[in-house]
């Protein structure tokens, strides 16, 4: 693979909005991904394996749980700070922020909000420093964009519950040491239950062949009769509402996190249009190429705008989860579509593991689909404007 020469857009001047905490931190983690993630990405990726040294770095820049207070191992970030740990881990690959994502909005953070103390001692700091790492089971065979419809359900047998059912699709789940599952109790309402690696009846088995997201582990997490400690429930709040209050924080993640997937594509075919010569001259010459690259710094632009200001409503309190939702869904279509056209820039080199625009749109395919498709969160829009809901 190429040396990462990666120099970052602000076609906006945006870093006049961030604070000296946003750059250093930011700056920090773009160091780490040319250092630590570039090198190796495209192996990892060609090999369709988890890099897993990653880990202890990931916990070092402070991507395992960036908003979780310190006193219980997180960095105590603002939402901005989170938001640009994606989009430079995001730039060197989708999996690897995938993997952050899961541990810090999915794992560490329903147990930050919904569960007791004695289960945020337990989890966070470890959770935090990487010595634990951590999925989250909600998408089932049958049940994906309707999570409500959920068959997994545990039992009360007075001691502890009994957990039966499948869950499809889960990043991290062939290496995570807990799970958190969404389950149905007796009446029907949802639960996150946290079940531990080595609880009999509970196995991970991995998912192959992906063309998508090849270097993040994919899995499913199947029950058969687990025996889940009553102090293993998070009690603080249930229904789907516990699940999507989760699926918000991860979904702010993306919304920045596919800029940086963009701004790679972009770079990198900035750089080869203006080096690469036909007709005797750089293809950056020709208008046509020119029209693809000024749409890319456009929408790029527009993307980092309206990430920032969602992180400022973030920050405040405001963002709503429809507002959420059309980031997400705009910044990873956006992303898609300039590392598709980027692609085109690089001509038959496009294709290769030389550049890593190839690895971004095959990637960029995972994220369009998981934690809420292209099509739901348009709906989603559509029911936040007209107050009727289309997808029901
Ligand atoms: C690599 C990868 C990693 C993942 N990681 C996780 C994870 O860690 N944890 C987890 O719980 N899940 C995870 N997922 C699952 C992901 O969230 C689901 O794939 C996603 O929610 C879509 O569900 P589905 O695949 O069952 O598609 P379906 O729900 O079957 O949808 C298929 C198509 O139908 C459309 N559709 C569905 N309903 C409607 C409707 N009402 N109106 C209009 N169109 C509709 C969808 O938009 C989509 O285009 C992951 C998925 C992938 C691919």
């Amino acid at each position: 693979m190429k040396a990462d020469q990666f120099q970052a857009p602000d076609y906006y001047n945006l870093d006049d909005l961030l604070s000296d905490e946003h750059k250093m931190v930011r700056d920090a983690s773009r160091e780490w991904v040319k250092r630590e993630v570039s090198p190796i990405i495209e192996e990892a990726a060609q090999k369709a394996e988890f890099p897993k040294q990653l880990i202890n770095g990931l916990a070092e820049i402070g991507a395992f749980g960036p908003y979780i207070p310190e006193e219980y191992g997180g960095a105590g970030l603002d939402q901005i700070s989170y938001g640009l740990i994606m989009q430079e881990i995001e730039r060197g690959d989708s999996g690897v922020r995938s993997t952050a994502s899961v541990q810090s909005s999915l794992v560490m953070y329903p147990i930050y909000k919904y569960g007791t103390e004695d289960q945020k001692k337990k989890f966070l700091p470890k959770l935090a420093s990487g010595e634990m790492m951590g999925c989250f089971g909600l998408t089932e065979p049958d049940h994906g964009s309707n999570p409500g419809g959920m068959t997994t359900n545990f039992k009360d047998k007075g001691d502890h519950y009994l957990l039966n059912g499948a869950k499809m699709w889960i990043s991290n789940a062939p290496f995570a040491d807990i799970a958190i599952v969404w389950a149905k109790n007796e009446e029907g309402r949802i639960h996150g239950l946290i079940v531990e690696r080595g609880m009999e009846g509970f196995t991970t088995p991995e998912t192959h062949n992906k063309w998508s997201l090849r270097a993040s582990a994919t899995g499913e997490l199947v029950f058969n009769n687990v025996k889940v400690p009553k102090e293993n429930l998070m009690p603080e709040k249930s229904g789907l509402g516990a699940p999507l209050g989760c699926l918000d924080s991860a979904r702010y993640g993306i919304a920045w996190g596919a800029i940086g997937a963009a701004m790679d594509c972009y770079d990198t075919a900035l750089r080869y249009a203006k080096e690469r010569e036909q007709f005797g001259k750089p293809i950056a010459s020709f208008q046509l190429q020119q029209k693809k690259l000024a749409e890319m710094i456009t929408e790029i632009t527009k993307a980092q705008l309206l990430a920032w200001r969602l992180g400022v409503m973030r920050n405040e309190g405001t963002a709503t989860s429809a507002q959420i939702s059309m980031a997400k869904r705009n910044n990873v279509a956006m992303a898609i579509n300039i590392a598709r056209e980027a692609r085109q820039i690089l001509g038959g080199m496009g294709i290769t593991g030389e550049y890593s625009i190839m690895r971004h749109s095959m990637n960029l395919e995972s994220v369009i689909t998981y934690e809420g498709t292209h099509d739901i969160h348009l709906l989603i829009t559509g029911l936040d404007i007209t107050g009727i809901p289309a997808f029901q």
